[in-house]
């Protein structure tokens, strides 16, 4: 385990109010109501919170920022002060992140210490919460494409309208479907076939925003959820994704393999919830199929 302390920065310390630090703290049984408090949840930003509420009593602390670049986590806790440590966390070369922490009084050499002290406490739980995300993530998704699996589309689905509905927002969805996809592992074969729904993923994955999201509905189906996007913007979505794919060459083993999509779009109506909005959506797939294919159809 390391705790690796990076930076120090801030100005010095009589260029401020003395404030007072805590009388007497016994560091080693705080030590044992972090590890205690710690054990009660997996979730990293309530582990985060704990350990922030605890450093906050002993240490002055005004605020907390917490980031992993790799897993995409950024979290802030109290309020950003000009005097600040950065730790690098790590435990056998893994990297657990970054935390620093903030307050108005520049911190000292003991409180450094004591600090680091607690800051064991946290690593173990740290690293507990970050494998458990991991494999919360990857039981949501669908081994062969990266997309997310059917099993996380409904409670997504769900969730996304709730809040849309509340919030008086747009969302829609649009439903992919590969064109004659089974002529693509006929001729090709199986290998190819996946090889396609890969690439496939990845054009789609290219041409969306990072906060939205694709789910493998099925065999070669494919939904995308689009947060505040109204139908004008789902169509333009689902245009650029249509023509992306078509204008992608994919090879596989010397062979060129033509791909095109289908797709059919609903756009939230207040009448709405997530089945219905689906149904719309896979209604217009439909029709985009019996129009010809290769094209994009709205409910
Ligand atoms: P349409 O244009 O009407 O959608 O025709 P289609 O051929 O795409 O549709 P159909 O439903 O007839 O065929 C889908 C095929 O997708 C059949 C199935 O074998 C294949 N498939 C489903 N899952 C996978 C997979 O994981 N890998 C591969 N290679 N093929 C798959
Ligand atoms: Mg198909
Ligand atoms: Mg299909």
């Amino acid at each position: 385990m390391a705790i690796e302390l990076k930076t120090i920065s801030g100005k010095l310390a009589n260029d401020f109010r003395p404030i007072n630090e805590p009388s007497e703290v016994d560091f080693k049984q705080r030590s044992y109501e972090i590890i205690a408090a710690l054990q009660t949840s997996l979730e990293i930003e309530q582990a985060i919170k704990t350990f922030t509420n605890f450093v906050t009593m002993d240490f002055l602390i005004s605020g907390v920022i917490y980031h992993h670049e790799e897993n995409n986590i950024s979290l802030k806790f109290g309020v950003p002060t000009n005097q600040k440590c950065t730790y690098n966390l790590t435990i056998e070369g893994e990297s657990l992140g970054q935390i620093t922490f903030m307050r108005r009084k520049r911190f000292s050499d003991q409180t450094l210490e004591q600090l680091e002290n607690l800051l064991c406490s946290l690593v173990y739980p740290l690293r507990n919460c970050l494998t458990y995300r991991k494999a919360l993530e990857l039981s949501q998704k669908d081994a062969l494409t990266g997309a997310f699996n059917r099993g996380a589309m409904n409670p997504a689905l769900d969730r996304e309208v709730g809040l849309a509905q509340r919030q008086n927002k747009p969302f829609s969805l649009i439903m992919l479907d590969i064109d004659f996809f089974k002529h693509v592992n006929d001729t090709y074969g199986h290998a190819a076939g996946d090889y396609v729904l890969q690439s496939f993923v990845q054009i789609v994955n290219d041409t969306i925003r990072s906060i939205d999201s694709v789910f493998r509905f099925g065999g070669e189906e494919f939904a995308v959820h689009l947060h505040n996007t109204d139908e004008i913007g789902a169509k333009l979505l689902a245009e650029r994704i249509r023509l992306n794919v078509e204008s992608t060459i994919m090879r596989y083993k010397g062979s060129s393999i033509p791909v095109t999509v289908s797709s059919g779009i609903a756009t939230l109506e207040k009448i709405d919830n997530g089945q219905s909005l689906m149904e719309r959506a896979d209604k217009a797939l439909y029709q985009a199929k019996n129009n010809g294919r290769n094209q994009v159809q709205a409910s």
